[in-house]
């Protein structure tokens, strides 16, 4: 027997009219490319929203077409998020870090109709626009007064296009299952694959990312994603804020610490979400300056793992960091970590060492560890293997792709990360799989070692990698940057190790640099360093005692 329910598709556009309705002056500020800081509410927005599906209409854009978009966080960036998807094409987030030829490469893959693109990346888009065959047209994100000249064919200017069109309209109606947004991995490792969401995953996902117990926003918050819209949606704040009526402020290109600090107090921002290297500069920034952003509550630290020194500091200044892991397949998100009434009842080091794990996942995931012959491994904090997800917002195939081994028969996405999950269900990732360094037998994680490092008071950031070893396989190196006027020796680093790990997990040399290279999505670019210092060192000096 069938429920007797009301059955109504979960689309991103019925996110936004249920903003217009209850959080219709509720507002979204923006500080701009051109430079002002332009504020409006989320009736305004939907307003121009519905505008903006009248143009790509009369553009042609139609149910399954897929628009790109290479822009900054900012106001029109969001209309884009809803107008394309409101109209059932799907909104491909292009992330302009990139390199070129990669650009080019899911431009051409996503056979990309249209390019809406911010004043910044005019120049990037004018070298590759011979090369993208399926663009029929460009429109740059701005007014009139501030369109460049420029080479780029059938080019249109955003604020001409939507001029004197209706505001008013039903959007079509849209399956939930169809396709919405389009999201590349950066690849760091072979060719970008597209992850292609759905209505239904990025509504569920947007309401996991803001319960209590995950970012928990309220319509009391304003929140800042300082992480990009071209990276896995901002994480799926633009879509959260308006379904729960919080305040969304949008940083545009200016995501220095100093700019970020200044829009946070004149905001009143409560929670915002990025990468760990974002929260460094900011960090050094409020260290410099001693003077935090007066109403920041919570900070979500993702995309890799959260220092405990970064913890402390955000701790210091009264600001909760709130760790979460998750992928670009996972929309992102896949576990946070947030306290039980068990964890809270712990001593404070074992609640400490606790916070460093990636965390639990919210109801809608599913996540195990899997032995070398695909056994599952027990819940108990030590057994580590490859760990598998499965849920509601999981990718279950990549985007005009034949299927990969990475989705097995029974419906599990191996994420390449391995990890242990506790008997709380707390999962720590201890390495990706690529990253862990193979020593004697026994595996070190890269991130144990940068986490040490940086507890260093002399280090800003650090990368942990293998270098090829005639003994042991690989051993571990640590790459190090040290904060400005700070001073520290290579061996001094190296003698921080001593009784933090075991003997055999020290690190066989420390190296001093100016920069680390990151990757288009803000992490360490291991490949690189792999390249640069990861070069065989013969036997190794110092034998490691064991294992
Ligand atoms: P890519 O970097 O390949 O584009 P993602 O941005 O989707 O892809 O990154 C996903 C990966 O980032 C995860 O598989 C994991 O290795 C790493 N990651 C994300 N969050 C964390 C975290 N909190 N701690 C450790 N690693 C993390």
């Amino acid at each position: 027997m069938l429920g007797q329910m009301m059955t109504l598709p979960l689309t991103i556009a019925s996110v936004l009219d249920f903003a217009v309705r209850f959080h219709g002056d509720t507002e979204v500020v923006s500080k701009t490319v051109e430079g002002p800081v332009h504020r409006y509410g989320y009736a305004d927005l939907a307003a121009r929203a519905k505008q903006l599906a009248h143009a790509l209409g009369e553009l042609g854009v139609g149910e399954g077409d897929i628009v790109g978009t290479l822009a900054w966080n900012g106001y029109r960036h969001v209309e884009l998020y809803y107008g394309i998807s409101g109209i059932g094409a799907v909104c491909h987030t292009i992330n302009p870090r990139l390199f070129p030829d990669q650009i080019t490469y899911i431009v051409n893959h996503a056979e990309d109709r249209y390019i809406f693109t911010d004043l910044t990346f005019v120049p990037l888009l004018e070298k590759l626009a011979g090369q993208l065959t399926a663009v029929r047209g460009f429109v740059v994100m701005t007014d009139r007064q501030h369109m460049p000249s420029t080479t780029l064919p059938n080019v249109l200017c955003y604020e001409d296009l939507l001029a004197g069109r209706p505001t008013t309209g039903e959007w079509p109606s849209v399956d939930e299952n169809a396709a919405a947004a389009l999201c590349y991995t950066s690849g760091t490792t072979g060719r970008p694959r597209g992850v292609l969401y759905s209505h239904r995953s990025t509504v569920l996902h947007a309401m996991a990312i803001s319960f209590p117990d995950a970012f928990c926003l309220t319509a009391r918050d304003t929140v800042l994603p300082v992480v990009p819209m071209f990276h896995v949606n901002a994480w799926g704040i633009a879509y959260a804020t308006p379904m729960v009526g919080a305040k969304l402020v949008l940083p545009g290109p200016h995501l220095d610490g100093a700019s970020l600090v200044a829009l946070m107090d004149e905001e009143g921002v409560t929670t915002t979400a990025g990468v760990p290297t974002v929260w460094l500069n900011l960090l050094a920034h409020i260290h410099e300056t001693a003077r935090p952003p007066s109403r920041l509550r919570r900070v979500v630290v993702g995309g890799a793992a959260c220092p405990p020194a970064m913890m402390d500091a955000f701790q210091q200044l009264g600001i909760e960091t709130i760790h979460a892991w998750g992928m670009t397949e996972l929309s992102p998100l896949g576990v946070i970590n947030r306290p039980t009434v068990r964890t809270e009842a712990l001593p404070t080091d074992r609640r400490k060492a606790l916070a460093l794990k990636q965390g639990r996942p919210p109801f809608g995931i599913d996540i195990k560890v899997v032995g070398a012959g695909g056994e599952e491994l027990p819940f108990d904090g030590t057994s580590f293997g490859n760990l598998k997800v499965r849920g509601h917002w999981v990718c279950g195939g990549y985007f005009r792709q034949e299927p990969m081994a990475t989705h097995d028969q029974a419906g599990w996405f191996d994420t390449g990360d391995v990890a242990t999950i506790d008997s709380g269900g707390f999962m720590q990732v201890v390495d990706r799989s690529k990253d862990v360094i193979k020593s004697g037998g026994e595996w070190i994680s890269s991130i144990d070692l940068e986490n040490i490092a940086i507890a260093h008071p002399a280090v800003r950031e650090a990368a942990a990698i293998a270098r090829p070893d005639a003994k042991w396989g690989e051993r571990p190196i640590v790459i190090a940057v040290l904060k400005p006027g700070a001073t520290a020796s290579p061996e001094e680093i190296r003698a921080f190790y001593s009784g933090k790990v075991a003997k055999w997990c020290e690190p066989d040399e420390v190296v001093i640099v100016d920069s680390l290279p990151h990757t288009a999505t803000g992490k360490l670019l291991k490949t690189e360093l792999r390249r640069l210092y990861g070069q065989a060192a013969g036997l190794s000096s110092s034998p490691p005692n064991g294992p």
